[in-house]
């Protein structure tokens, strides 16, 4: 199968190292273009990679939140889950900017 991202290559099957969070769930079979590192997991290999993040405990994350108020400043509220597999705590210094006209990137730092 060629590469759809660059098309100039056909994609080699490799095991690839999955790492979610800066935690390994294992390596999998992947297809990976050789020129531009494009990399496809199929289907049933996504399956096992989410199994892998279930039992991790780092599935499904994305939690709805709102927006507070602080002071002047407007705060988001960071859920359990998230903090707790971050290990964030009270006072700890994040960098926050926009990537999008509707994201904001949070970096521990
Ligand atoms: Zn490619």
């Amino acid at each position: 199968m060629k590469c759809y991202k660059c098309e100039k290559a056909e994609f080699a099957k490799r095991k690839v190292e999955f790492t979610q969070f800066g935690i390994s769930l294992g390596k999998f079979d992947a297809l990976v273009c050789p020129i531009c590192e494009e990399t496809v997991f199929e289907g049933k290999i996504s399956k096992q990679i989410e199994e892998q993040a279930k039992k991790a405990g780092i599935w499904g994350l994305a939690r709805r939140t709102s927006i507070g108020t602080s002071g002047s400043s407007l705060d988001v509220k960071v859920p359990k889950a998230i903090a707790e597999v971050l290990k964030l705590k009270k006072g700890q210094e994040v960098i926050i900017e926009p990537t999008a006209k509707n994201k904001i990137e949070i970096t521990v730092v």
